[in-house]
């Protein structure tokens, strides 16, 4: 694939009024592969004025859902064609294993095709009658894009995390400008040039490449800007947030997890030890919803750490693109400085190590990481309260129900959670009794774009996905007439 190193505004390549560069790492060698643009406040004013003009004055917003759609069909029709190429540079940019991207490129798809069905239906029921108690009054109530959206995504599933908030904030209507995470700009780039292709008007995608502290930062205090869409850390999300109050800006943010797994004592072990594999080491563990706190019944503990162990040994690391590999590098050095330094702290903390810790041995060059499994973890430590975001999991013995949904609730997070049992009304009671956006049963990570997606608590305000994340990107309109021929009556009688 010919990879792109300019930002893409008002529907051109334009190279950055300073010069800004910002060099790209492939995380299974270390190595610098490509060099893309870093934009300055200019870039990103000039990006928000494209696509103000676009909403305020283009066609856009003013296109028939149906029109509308047919952009975002072919949008995810040329993604699909070139899926496997797509997904090898989600590889080589954030180091995952080649299966995991394929599946991520076919999401970010299908999320495009999902939003492009629910743009048509928007033609149907953008506006409705209300009825109301005086009928010399007749009330419309419409829904209408909300305006230009920023939207700043982070590295750990690039071209889906765009997808989620540009297909609905296209769909409903919106301009957008996106400014993906700096360690994986590639396919955002790619996902421009898709859009270049497919003709979709200049300046509703506009996409700004660069670091957060100056790209981002810009985008969120610029004035033109009527929404913030936001997936990253809690820290920047908080900034955010405050930075948004200045202007009133809309804000949907989606932020870190340290999500529970309750494993009950009638589980079948098997498949226990297979969702929380899964759960906690798929894509390296950097995932907002990984469950990387695992509380087991004491009754079958024992048992399933040693299965747990032997299983998590197994697992093959290497670089994402050879056949096989389960467990990739992580993202950046700065990411594997911080999961060795979380791991350490644990440690001293009064943490032990059944499997993993450090490097995988013959694995020098690259960010690689052994799958590791920590016992003993106080609940005071900071392995067990913050997000390590690594293929780093907690597994601590419950005595009772109570006690697991108490354990599993003593957080700031909201995001996910998921308990294992055969018995059903168990299930029923201990998902109703989880403080978070997402609870599963019998099975952990899997997400749907028909489904909502957000947190409770610290884990973020909003929901993606589904019609939640299509609402994310309207206003609400009410249009009311007086239809009486009669005179008002304030002070005319
Ligand atoms: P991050 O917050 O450091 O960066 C995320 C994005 O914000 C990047 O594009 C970055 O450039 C930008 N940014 C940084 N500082 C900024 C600023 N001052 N103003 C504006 N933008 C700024 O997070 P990260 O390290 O890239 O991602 C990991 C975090 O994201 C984890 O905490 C994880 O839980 C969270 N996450 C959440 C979800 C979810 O759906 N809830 C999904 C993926 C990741």
């Amino acid at each position: 694939m010919n990879l792109r190193d300019a930002l893409f505004i008002n529907g051109r390549w334009v190279q950055p009024v300073l010069g800004g560069k910002l060099e790209v790492f492939n995380p299974a060698d270390g190595k610098v592969f490509h060099t893309i643009s870093a934009a300055s406040a200019q870039d990103v004013d000039h990006a928000v004025r494209a696509a103000r003009l676009a909403f305020d004055e283009g066609s856009w917003p003013r296109l028939s859902g149906k029109e509308r759609a047919r952009y975002l069909r072919r949008i995810a029709e040329v993604i699909r064609g070139r899926l496997s190429a797509i997904a090898e540079t989600e590889v080589r940019d954030n180091g995952k294993p080649r299966p995991e991207a394929e599946w991520d490129i076919g999401d970010a798809a299908y999320c495009f095709e999902y939003y492009a069905r629910m743009a048509e239906e928007f033609d149907d029921n953008r506006s409705e009658s209300i009825t109301l108690p005086d009928a010399r009054f007749e009330t419309k109530v419409m829904r209408e894009p909300v305006g230009v959206v920023g939207a700043i995504i982070p590295w750990n599933y690039p071209l889906l995390m765009a997808a989620w908030k540009v297909a609905p904030a296209l769909a409903a209507g919106c301009t957008v400008v996106l400014k993906p995470a700096e360690q994986t700009s590639l396919t955002a780039l790619e996902l421009a040039g898709i859009a270049e292709e497919v003709d979709l008007p200049p300046g509703v995608l506009n996409v700004v490449t660069g670091f957060g502290a100056d790209a981002g930062q810009s985008l969120v205090d610029h004035p033109m800007v009527d929404k913030l869409a936001f997936t990253g850390s809690g820290a920047v999300g908080s900034k955010i947030m405050a930075a948004a109050a200045k202007d009133i800006k809309r804000v949907s943010l989606e932020l870190g997890g340290k999500s529970p797994f309750l494993v009950f004592e009638d589980s079948d072990l098997d498949k226990a030890v297979e969702w929380v594999m899964f759960g906690i080491f798929w894509n390296q563990g950097q995932v907002c919803s990984a469950t990387s706190r695992v509380l087991v019944h004491e009754r079958i503990y024992q048992n399933f750490i040693d299965r747990l162990v032997v299983e998590a040994k197994k697992i093959s690391i290497g670089d994402g693109l050879q056949a096989g590999t389960l467990l990739g590098p992580l993202v950046s050095e700065l990411q594997h400085q911080r999961v060795t330094a979380a791991v350490e702290k644990a440690v001293a903390d009064g943490a032990t190590i059944l499997t993993g810790g450090g490097r995988p041995e013959g694995l020098e060059a690259g960010y690689f990481f052994e799958p590791t499994i920590l016992t003993d973890v106080p609940l005071t430590s900071s392995a067990w309260l913050d997000e390590i975001f690594g293929p780093v999991v907690c597994v601590r013995p419950f005595a009772s129900e109570k006690e697991a949904i108490s354990l599993a609730n003593d957080t700031r997070f909201g995001l996910a959670s998921a308990v294992m049992t055969e018995d059903t009304k168990r299930a029923e009671r201990v998902a109703a009794a989880l403080r978070t956006g997402t609870v599963w049963v019998n099975c952990s990570q899997p997400s749907f774009t028909e489904a909502p997606w957000g947190g409770y608590k610290q884990s973020g305000i909003g929901r993606e996905l589904g019609r939640w994340g299509f609402e994310n990107y309207l206003e609400t309109k009410q249009v009311t007439a007086y239809v009486s021929g009669e005179p008002w009556g304030w002070y005319l009688k």
